[in-house]
């Protein structure tokens, strides 16, 4: 954990008055909310500030209050970069390495400006000034919540802005059941609900937005290609770009699509494998003590949590599943 004093913070936001926030490549819940969060805060308090994602980002996200002030690095690079060169500092929030922001991060990973970084996954880079980095945080939501509050700025969060927490707070804690969720997490929840906010329209916002071709998506994973290897207490779906293009794919369908198997007895361990953007892409899942970072780290290039990461492969989806499956031994205990 590394939380610099409120007090720095401070001093450092006393002096900046344009103030670019930058968040992951496929933003999630908990990177948009938290990043419109600090924006709609930072607003409020008179700063000049704007939100760059390195990519576009789910249907059910594009509802946040800011959304339309939100830059897409991808289809807006010139403004993103005139954004970025105007700023005098710089969030990155909900991300550790500039590594997971593409072309996004290697500009940033280049420009002058001061750095902070506010995020809750394992390992963080040193690229920041500052820090607010707790890895026992449920989620970024929570560490932004923390330093609003302690900025002086709690009075200042209002529906709008209790709305992006809450967004991330709900997505990043798979609605408030893994472990991640403590005490804190209740309560934070329970002062966003005083700004007035209707939870079941926001869970609605999120959840209940599939296409019919998503809902289908989902019954021919969980029908045709889920694949359970009791021995490891393992489950593991894959699509292929034939597949995704067969279901109308569009971004976000296979959101969340890796938890089902853990509905099934005995299910510790979850992966999702999909091609697209010529790789394929990796979602791994554990229940209980199994640490998938370090998994994803060593074998797919990736990393995140402890029990959710994600990672990448640049072979075909048989030899990655014919690798992915071929360590599994190695961890027999561990997935006991
Ligand atoms: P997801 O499976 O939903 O894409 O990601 C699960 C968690 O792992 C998220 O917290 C995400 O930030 C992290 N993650 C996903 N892909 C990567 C990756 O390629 N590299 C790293 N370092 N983290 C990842
Ligand atoms: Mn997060």
């Amino acid at each position: 954990m590394a939380k610099d004093s409120f007090s720095k913070f401070r001093s450092l936001l006393k002096k900046s008055n344009h103030i670019v926030i930058v968040t992951h490549w496929s933003p999630d819940g908990d990177a948009m909310g938290s990043s419109l969060a600090l924006y709609n805060y930072l607003v409020k308090t008179g700063k000049k500030a704007s939100v760059i994602t390195p990519n576009d980002y789910p249907d059910f996200l594009h509802w946040l209050p800011g959304n339309s002030k939100v830059t897409d690095f991808m289809k807006q690079g010139k403004k993103a970069a005139t954004l970025i060169k105007k700023a005098d500092l710089i969030f990155t929030l909900d991300f550790n390495t500039f590594k997971r922001l593409e072309g996004l991060g290697e500009l940033l990973e280049k420009s002058p400006q001061p750095k902070v970084l506010i995020d809750h996954h394992q390992q963080p880079d040193d690229y920041a000034i500052l820090q607010y980095h707790d890895i026992k945080a449920s989620s970024t939501c929570e560490l932004v919540y923390e330093l609003i509050c302690g900025l002086g700025g709690k009075k200042l969060i209002d529906k709008q802005i209790a709305t992006c927490l809450y967004t991330g707070l709900l997505t990043d804690t798979g609605s408030f059941k893994y472990d991640s969720v403590t005490p804190q997490t209740h309560r934070i929840v329970a002062d966003l609900l005083e700004t007035g906010l209707r939870v079941s329209d926001i869970h609605s916002a999120i959840y209940d937005t599939y296409s019919v071709y998503r809902m289908k998506l989902l019954g021919y994973c969980l029908t045709e290609k889920m694949v359970v290897l009791p021995e490891y207490h393992t489950a593991y779906i894959t699509l292929t770009q034939e597949e995704l293009d067969r279901f109308h794919f569009q971004k976000g369908d296979t959101e969340g699509i890796v938890n089902y198997p853990f509905a099934i007895k005995g299910i510790k361990f979850c992966a999702f494998f999909s091609e697209g953007e010529g790789k394929i892409k990796a979602s791994f899942r554990s229940k209980g003590r199994f640490d998938v970072n370090s998994f994803a780290r060593k074998y797919f290039a990736g990393g995140g949590h402890i029990n959710a990461a994600g990672g990448k492969s640049l072979t075909s989806m048989v030899s990655t599943i014919n690798t992915f499956v071929s360590i599994l031994p190695a961890y027999k205990k561990e997935l006991k």
